[in-house]
């Protein structure tokens, strides 16, 4: 968990790839790297 909003949207605003695993803008539709189109949004629940 960031210890301040501004710093949490930064890692949480994003997009992972299912493939490479790498990181696009939130509203990309597909890999800026590999082009794959299924993209996760990061995982958002911190875990207990
Ligand atoms: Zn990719």
């Amino acid at each position: 968990m960031a210890r301040f909003p501004e710093a949490e949207e930064r890692l949480l605003n994003v997009k992972i790839c299912m493939k490479c695993n790498a990181r696009n803008p939130i509203r990309a539709t597909k890999c800026r790297k590999c082009g794959y189109h299924r993209l996760r949004r990061k995982a958002k629940a911190t875990r207990a």
